[in-house]
């Protein structure tokens, strides 16, 4: 059982990060809780997990955009808990725009956050997990880490490069009982997914709903993947049935990929 095991999740105030903590919070994990919002409102997130769940609930503010803030998260954990035993790697932005077009910020924004974050984070939680001879670090990709979407480059670039950390530092702790996996949805209905729309409406030419038909035209079920589903792959990868699991890219995307 993943009873009084210590998580990291980045990127947990919203979306897939938040129940991916709830869900881990609900098998008696303690928790960090990672990522920006209302501060009135994340406190209402924290404390409601804690008396729910009844686990320890904690939360950072870290900029993952920058790598000394990433290692600062995981010491953070390690000295109020004890142990890091989970990392997930879940923080993340997209931004759409053509290539010519793309703003060098949000080129160094998006390959900061999506992929070095994780490098970072797994960095400065491999050395414990390795001398405990046990972890478990669980990257939020995407199917973008497997096929490119235009409009996208940044990100695409991104996911690709979470793959390949991915099945590297597998391969790495693998004598260690440590396993490393990336989780690849397709379109989740998150605050992500909501806040791309009107930049693809406008790169596109589209209204809302030919963007909401387009975005499902990939997924075969036609169905937005839920939050929880997400989480409940999360919790399983985490299980010990999954220790042979590691250096997988699991898709969750509706058929998407399978085309
Ligand atoms: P979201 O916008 O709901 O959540 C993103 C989280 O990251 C928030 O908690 C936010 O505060 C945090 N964050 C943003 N900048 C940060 C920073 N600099 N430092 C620390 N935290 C920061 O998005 P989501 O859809 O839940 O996405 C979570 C992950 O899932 C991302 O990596 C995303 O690429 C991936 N993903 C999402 C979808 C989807 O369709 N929603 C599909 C595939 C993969």
């Amino acid at each position: 059982s993943l009873k009084g095991k210590n998580a990291v999740i980045t990127g947990s105030t919203s979306g897939i990060g938040l129940a991916i903590a709830r869900a881990f919070a609900a098998e008696g994990v303690n928790v960090v809780l990672n990522g920006f919002g209302d501060p009135t409102e994340i406190e209402t997130q924290r404390a409601d997990i804690e008396t729910t769940f009844g686990v320890t609930a904690l939360y950072s503010d870290a900029d993952l955009t920058k790598g000394a803030a990433c290692a600062g998260l995981i010491a953070f954990a390690d000295k109020a808990l004890g142990t890091v035993d989970i990392v997930v790697n879940n923080a993340g932005v997209q931004h759409v725009a053509p290539v010519e077009e793309f703003p060098d910020d949000k080129w160094d924004l998006i390959l900061a956050l999506n992929l070095s974050a994780a490098f970072h984070t797994i960095k400065a939680a491999v050395p414990g997990m390795k001398a405990r001879k046990w972890g478990r670090i669980i990257n939020t990709a995407s199917a973008h880490a497997l096929v490119a979407s235009p409009f996208k480059s940044a990100y695409v670039a991104a996911k690709h490069g979470i793959a390949g950390l991915t099945k590297t530092v597998a391969l790495e702790t693998a004598p260690f009982g440590i396993t490393v996996n990336a989780i690849c949805p397709g379109y989740v209905w998150t605050p992500l997914v909501e806040k791309q729309i009107p930049d693809t409406m406008k790169a596109r030419g589209m209204t809302e709903a030919q963007v909401k038909d387009m975005l499902l035209a990939e997924q075969p079920t036609k169905q937005f993947v839920t939050v929880e589903e997400v989480a409940a792959l999360a919790v399983f990868l985490a299980s010990d049935n999954a220790r042979s699991i590691t250096g997988a890219l699991q898709q969750m995307d509706g058929g998407w990929v399978a085309k």
